[in-house]
């Protein structure tokens, strides 16, 4: 039992302590300096042992208190009781009871003895304690433990007064944690504005005009001046091109990392990992993947940020943190936002660089170029349509009419439709100028918008007169030249032709149609092989085959409309002209009935002859000689007759040598009327004739002498009167031959005229 003294003294202690304490409640700047500030007074102005303040331990520490402030240490005590089986939150500790039922718990010991629930632990070297929860508002922050050496301390009195400490000292943790909590979000909301102002300075760069990498730099320096990012003042902006960064803008980058940076390949190092995955790669230190070194460097951080768009990767924003600087939501958040900026201004940086290219090729494109509103209203001519209105005269580009009426109504009605519809209309037409027209190819394109619109009308015009003007041309030389060729192919003596590859007539000369009869609509239906006369039909068919390949050369007769046969010399040969995709063969036939004629003429000529006409001598020989290897053949008879003028001589000198021979024909005519068709009658010479008469006995032929001789001396012969002639024969005897018939029929003859001539005798 503790004496009045001794309970007046413990009140005194409180009282002490809570007065002590105002000092501390009203100055402590935070919340670590408050709990610190209690615990001491309460140990050096209570005479306390020993005063902590415990909070509950941190989910999945090893901890289920946490010392927050302590005075009056004892060695080991909080690490015992933080971490103590009877301190766990379901445990009944003096500390964690508190806590957890927010009701103060004192507890005393007469003795070293521990007190049931408790650990000795919870005690220390003390005899008594008092834990007071600290509550405001129904939260319970923790507990303020409060030991003392005495045994039966911490009385109702004096346990009520450091119960008003306790919750001055709730309300002072209260207010400290208000104060700092409008203090974080006075500072988010100021950092937000910072970087607002940053991002909206980064968006307006983008439309001052000023070069891109002039922008990069730029916006380095604006990210360096944001107050509240933990980054070094240090960094570089990459531009991808294909599958390579390309180090395009920097801020204190270490010459030989600008100089190694240059150009990065996708996947390499940080910057290349960023630009591969398309995601931000941070790390704290120079690590492995960072290969990217150089003698003396420092370690360092990196946030490595691809600046992404739609289409992709382009590019990477690397700036550096101190080694282990750790990544904040707010700041990753910051340089993401950074990189968003930076894609917008590159987007449009390079929209605009190709949008220029574009126009500097459209503007000194050498086609007339107008581009409009899609109700055709022009707003932009390029330069060449420019000169081409100013040539002109016209100002008023609005309502200008450079077309002909025709090809402007035909644009209006059908280009400008089409192209809305389809997206191009192409044609050619007419540009009305000062005193020509100059002919153009035009094409109207309508290109869709996001929506699917059309968004504008460009009409472009080429200058075609050169094109047309060597169409023209080739045209007229065409013309030329295809009359040209008709006269000539008209002029040739001999008949033209052009075949298709089924042999029909695609084209033919004056002459073709002259001497065939035909006219050219009906030869345009035939075929050159139609006119074949029949015996030659095959041979032509076969020709003209043979004459798609290869040239070739025959003698074929034709036949004309009225049914005439000509033959011709063919030559016919083919072709593969392109203007004549259709044709295959082209040919030119001569007529050669005068040279048939003459060789006809010159082989009678070699066979008769030419007083009587008769077979000459010559001839009968092979005649007689093909007659007689039959008979020796086929033992077939024959006979010949050998005959001579009586006393012909006296004719010539009665009548004069042209009577002699008007006297000769006389004889060869009777002669030939009188022998039969299979006989071969002929001029022996002179005039003696020869008469072979196959499959005749000598019987036979002797009575065909015997009527030849009659008839010859009945046919009076003017102005000689009588002739007469005297008559041999002979059968031919097997394989005597020519020689010896000749000579047997011979001594006949000779005997008829012993005989006394006009007469027939038999060899
Ligand atoms: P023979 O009765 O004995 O036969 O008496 P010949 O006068 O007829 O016989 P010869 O042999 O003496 O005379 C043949 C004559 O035929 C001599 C020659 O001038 C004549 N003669 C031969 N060939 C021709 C000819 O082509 N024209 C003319 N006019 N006379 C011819
Ligand atoms: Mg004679
Ligand atoms: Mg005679």
């Amino acid at each position: 039992m503790e004496t009045k003294g001794g309970v007046e003294s413990c009140m005194n202690r409180a009282l002490a302590t809570v007065r002590a304490a105002t000092e501390v409640l009203t100055s402590a700047g935070c919340e670590a300096d408050l709990l610190q500030g209690i615990c001491d007074i309460t140990v050096h102005h209570g005479a306390y042992r020993f005063a902590w303040v415990a909070y509950p331990g941190e989910d999945g520490a090893n901890q289920v208190l946490r010392p927050m402030a302590h005075a009056g240490y004892e060695s080991g005590y909080l690490a015992q009781v933080c971490t103590g089986r009877a301190s766990s939150c379901a445990g009944s500790g003096p500390a964690t009871t508190a806590i957890r039922t927010g009701k103060t718990v004192i507890v005393r010991s007469d003795s070293d003895s521990s007190i049931p629930g408790c650990d000795k632990a919870d005690f220390g070297n003390s005899r008594s304690c008092i834990a007071l929860p600290l509550r405001w508002n129904k939260e319970t922050y923790g507990a303020l433990v409060i030991l003392a050496s005495r045994t039966g301390s911490f009385d109702q009195r004096e346990a009520e007064e450091l119960g008003e400490l306790a919750d001055k000292l709730s309300a002072g943790i209260y207010s400290l944690r208000l104060k700092k909590n409008h203090r974080s979000v006075e500072r988010a909301l100021r950092n937000e504005k910072e970087a607002q102002e940053a991002l909206s300075r980064i968006l307006s760069l983008g439309l001052r005009p000023i070069s891109l990498v002039e922008k990069l730099d730029k916006v380095l320096d604006i990210l360096f001046e944001v107050s509240w990012l933990g980054l070094e003042k240090e960094g570089s902006v990459f531009l991808a091109r294909g599958r390579e960064l390309r180090l395009v803008a920097q801020r204190h980058l270490n010459p030989e990392l600008q100089c190694l940076c240059d150009s990065v390949p996708f996947g390499y190092c940080l910057c290349g990992q960023a630009a591969a995955q398309g995601a931000t790669v941070f790390r704290q230190h120079l690590g492995d993947d960072h290969p990217v070194r150089f003698d003396g460097i420092t370690d360092h951080g990196h946030y490595c940020q691809p600046i992404l768009s739609s289409e992709g990767v382009l590019g990477v924003l690397n700036l550096y943190v101190p080694a282990g600087h750790i990544q904040d939501d707010a700041e990753s958040a910051f340089v993401r936002a950074v990189s968003d900026s930076l894609a917008g201004i590159i987007e449009r940086e390079l929209a605009d660089q190709e949008r220029q290219r574009l126009a500097a090729v459209v503007e000194a494109s050498p086609d007339y170029v107008c581009i409009g509103d899609v109700d055709a209203t022009p707003n932009y001519f390029n330069g060449r349509a420019r000169a081409l209105l100013e040539h002109c005269g016209i100002s008023d580009y609005a309502s200008c009419r450079l077309f002909s009426d025709e090809a402007s109504e035909r644009i209006r009605r059908e280009g400008i439709p089409t192209a809305l519809r389809e997206g191009i209309w192409q044609s050619e037409g007419v540009i009305r100028m000062e005193n020509r027209n100059l002919p153009v190819s035009q094409v109207i394109l309508a290109p869709r918008d996001g929506s699917g619109k059309p968004a504008f009308l460009a009409t472009i015009c080429r200058d075609i007169s050169d094109r047309k003007e060597a169409e023209t041309a080739a045209e007229q030389i065409a013309v030329r030249e295809k009359q040209f060729a008709n006269a000539v192919i008209n002029s040739l003596p001999e008949i033209f032709f052009l075949l298709d590859f089924s042999g029909r007539l695609l084209r033919w000369n004056v002459n073709f149609e002259r001497e065939l009869g035909y006219t050219s609509e009906a030869l345009a239906q035939m075929r050159l092989t139609d006119l074949a006369a029949p015996s030659d039909f095959e041979a032509c068919v076969e020709a003209f085959t043979a004459a798609r390949v290869a040239g070739v050369s025959i003698e074929v007769e034709l036949q004309t409309l009225t049914g005439r046969k000509v033959p011709y010399v063919i030559n016919a040969m083919p072709i593969d002209e392109p203007e004549h995709t259709r044709a295959a063969i082209v040919g030119v036939g001569m007529d050669i009935s005068n040279r048939k004629a003459l060789e006809a003429e010159m082989e009678r000529r070699a066979c008769h002859d030419f007083l009587t006409g008769l077979l000459n001598r010559h001839c009968f020989t092979e005649h007689l000689e093909r007659e007689l290897d039959r008979a020796d053949r086929y033992e077939c008879p024959v006979t010949l007759i050998l005959l001579d003028i009586d006393d012909f001589k006296s004719v010539n000198d009665a009548h004069g040598h042209d009577v002699g021979d008007r006297a000769l024909k006389h004889v060869a005519s009777c002669l030939q009327n009188a022998v039969r068709s299979a006989d071969v009658l002929a001029r022996w010479g002179g005039e003696e004739f020869v008469i072979l008469t196959p499959e005749t006995q000598l019987e036979s032929g002797r009575f065909l002498a015997e009527k030849l001789r009659v008839e010859l001396e009945r046919a009076r012969f003017s102005p000689v009167g009588t002739i007469t002639a005297s008559f041999g024969i002979a059968e031919y005897q097997p394989r005597e031959g020519a020689d010896t018939l000749l000579k047997r029929v011979d001594n006949a003859l000779y005997a008829a005229k012993h005989a006394g001539r006009n007469c027939v005798h038999r060899g």
